[in-house]
């Protein structure tokens, strides 16, 4: 098997399983026990390993979650009216929106043509009352990275008391980001796109203070999300955190080498210019799901967008971004990590053409 979908989810590394497995069966106490100081300890050194990454220094601005779903949902909490998204948000934070347009007020900002969110008109949206606005940083389906020190600097212009909450999921521990620096108030993240475990994500904030519980309990989390924390996972994400080296480069490579395989006029790249991790392609003339279906039985696997959106119909990113039927439909999303090899990309690459001509042709004739 070839897996070219991780950004949907990637492969524990192994040290990290290490870690979730001693977490688990070692030191498995409760951090809130009397007895547990060590497990509480270790709780305050990953919240500031995570808090580093991100330029602070000994800062306890880290709530994690079981997902960044949740940490996402949570963000939310941070206003009561007067949202601002956009067009190009992962379901966590639209569905979400969706969800409290119905007795709130929430404006959606259009995306341009290259996938980011549309300045021009997020200047025409953002009005003085706007309290929230929720951007991501890489786009999960096309890798189209927004400009955040421009959303920052309009957010100023016209709002400056709103809050700044950017979903990182895909940018984290893979694009370099002071947020300390940055005029972003609220940062998502999730464990399991960076090789650490799967259920557990982390919102890193500057100021908790309008934080609102969406989860009541024990009390953990500054009593902003209960629930016994999920030590072995956090360990794990610390570990990944402290000693992940993304090579960027390397992974353009690996994107070069998969598209140099695809030499068909009719393959085309959605997004240009965006994260490496992430090539959003469109196969004319054939359907992503068929395709991708056949795909997996030559051992390649690839996604038709999201694996969270998968379930959903058309691509709500790309008819954004003002792409027709045959592309939409014909939309295939191929996400790769530092485990992938040249090798295995280059083997990928002459599967997918070759698959692509035989339903190409099967297509032509029917
Ligand atoms: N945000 C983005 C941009 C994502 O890509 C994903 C996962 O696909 C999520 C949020 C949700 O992450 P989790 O699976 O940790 O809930």
């Amino acid at each position: 098997m070839i897996y070219l979908d991780n950004a949907a989810t990637t492969k524990i590394d192994e040290k990290a399983l290490d870690v979730y497995n001693y977490f688990s069966k070692v030191d498995f106490f409760n951090p809130s026990a009397v007895y547990a100081t060590k497990n509480s300890i270790c709780l305050k050194e990953a919240r500031q390993a995570i808090s580093k990454k991100l330029g602070f220094e000994d800062l306890d601005n880290v709530i994690f979650t079981a997902s960044a779903t949740e940490a996402n949902n949570l963000a939310f909490s941070c206003a009561s009216n007067d949202f601002v998204i956009s067009n190009g948000e992962h379901p966590s934070v639209y569905d979400m929106a969706m969800h409290i347009k119905e007795t709130k007020r929430v404006s959606f900002c259009p995306l341009s043509k290259n996938g980011e969110i549309d300045y021009e008109e997020l200047e025409k949206i953002l009005t003085p009352d706007t309290k929230f606005i929720s951007v991501m940083h890489v786009s999960n389906e096309t890798g189209a990275i927004n400009d955040l020190e421009k959303i920052n600097s309009i957010r100023n212009k016209i709002c400056p008391h709103a809050l700044l909450h950017v979903d990182g999921v895909q940018a984290f521990c893979k694009i370099d980001f002071n947020m300390k620096k940055s005029g972003v108030d609220l940062y998502t993240i999730s464990g399991h796109k960076i090789g650490a475990p799967k259920g557990i994500g982390a919102l890193i904030f500057k100021n908790k203070n309008k934080l609102k519980p969406i989860i009541f309990g024990g009390g953990q989390e500054f009593n902003l999300r209960s629930g016994t924390e999920n030590l072995p996972a956090i360990m794990s994400l610390k570990y990944v955190v402290e000693t992940r080296k993304p090579d960027p480069n390397y992974i353009k490579s690996l994107k070069n080498v998969l598209l140099n395989e695809l030499t068909d006029k009719d393959i085309k790249i959605n997004c240009e210019g965006g994260s490496p991790y992430i090539l959003s392609l469109s196969f004319i003339g054939v359907r992503g799901e068929t395709y991708v279906s056949m795909l997996h039985d030559r051992g390649v696997l690839v996604s038709t967008g999201s694996a969270c959106s998968s379930k959903k119909k058309g691509n709500r990113i790309l008819t954004n971004m003002g792409y027709k039927e045959d592309r939409i439909i014909s939309s295939v999303r191929v996400s790769f990590f530092e485990t992938n090899t040249v090798e295995e990309v280059s083997q990928a690459g002459k599967i997918m053409l070759n698959t692509y001509h035989e339903l190409k042709e099967k297509m032509n004739v029917q």
